[in-house]
């Protein structure tokens, strides 16, 4: 098999875009899925469908896994345990840090080659160069097959460590979710006074965009270390997240994620915080690790 030629497991929404970014690309496609009636567009579109799983991986060096999580990785390669050696598995499904290393070691043990991967964009965003995909694990497979796995995103080799990329992952997730959650407190709080999501949107967007700034500026001095109170206050801060609770409670709107806000900060105050910067929260959430 080439190195245009390629296995991909798992036809998710996720999956099946990809197979069409390599069918785009002029690779050879094999597949596998669960539901082998997710492969039906890709094979009118010249896809070769495997009769099992131990054929798919047998059929390129270059296999893609893209399945819900890592346990569902072992739950398909199980079956094929004999054939994975010699093969470089690219796992592109999500999961923590510590499910990868031990996917990772499993393979490894098989005599196969592991990369994880941290794909950071939706189906929408595969076979775009500007979309972007995290990759740790074996330095020499990554550059083997990176010309195969920038046909699906841009990639960001972090380093040989297999729980890199998975890291890199989580990180971004750890912003999204509370991100989105912050903007669904704004949308019922906007909705109890009367006002749509479309009347709010520029502001939210003006917000959001304000926000590379507090990144940048907040990132150099806490990695010097310094939290000092000389633009913000944490004292100021929880007058202003309870200025925020109490607006949420008076519109009858759902308290419970302020409140958690407003007992950080009141924790940080209680550790003796109150005239340095917010920024002394890491410190906190530091030490409950
Ligand atoms: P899905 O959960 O929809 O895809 C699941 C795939 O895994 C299907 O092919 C499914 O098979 C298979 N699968 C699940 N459990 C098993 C099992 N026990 N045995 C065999 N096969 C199994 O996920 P997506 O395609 O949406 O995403 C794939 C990965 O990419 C996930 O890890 C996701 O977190 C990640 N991701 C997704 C994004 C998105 O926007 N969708 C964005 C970024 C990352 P079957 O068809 O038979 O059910």
């Amino acid at each position: 098999s080439s190195n245009q030629s390629v296995t991909v497991i798992g036809l998710g929404p996720m999956g099946q875009a990809m197979a069409d970014a390599f069918l785009d690309n002029g690779h050879e496609v094999t597949l596998w899925n669960r539901t082998a009636s997710r492969a039906d567009a890709l094979v009118a579109r010249g896809a070769v469908l495997a009769k099992s799983v131990e054929d798919a991986v047998q059929a390129n060096e270059l296999v893609v896994l893209s399945l819900t999580d890592y346990d569902a990785m072992y739950a398909v390669l199980e079956p094929a345990a004999d054939v994975l050696k010699g093969h470089v598995f690219v796992n592109l499904s999500s999961d923590t840090p510590e499910k990868t290393r031990a996917g990772s070691r499993w393979i490894t043990e098989r005599g196969g080659v592991h990369l994880t991967g941290g794909v950071t964009v939706p189906p929408a965003g595969i076979g775009k160069p500007e979309s972007k995909t995290f990759y740790s694990g074996p330095r020499a497979a990554f550059d083997r097959h990176r010309g195969s796995l920038e046909v699906l995103t841009g990639t960001d080799f972090r380093g040989e460590e297999p729980g890199l990329a998975a890291l890199m992952y989580q990180i971004g997730m750890a912003m999204f979710w509370p991100s989105m959650l912050s903007y669904w407190q704004a949308i019922a709080l906007a909705e109890a006074n009367g006002l749509k999501a479309a009347d709010i949107l520029s502001h939210a967007n003006d917000t959001m965009l304000a926000m590379p700034h507090f990144l940048g500026f907040y990132a150099e001095r806490i990695d010097a270390g310094n939290h000092e109170g000389d633009v913000d206050r944490l004292a100021m801060g929880l007058a202003s997240v309870e200025h925020v609770k109490h607006t949420i409670g008076d519109a009858g709107v759902d308290t419970s994620f302020q409140s958690a806000v407003v007992d950080l900060f009141r924790r940080a105050m209680d550790a003796g915080h109150a005239a340095d910067s917010f920024s002394s929260i890491v410190e906190l959430l530091r030490k409950s690790a």
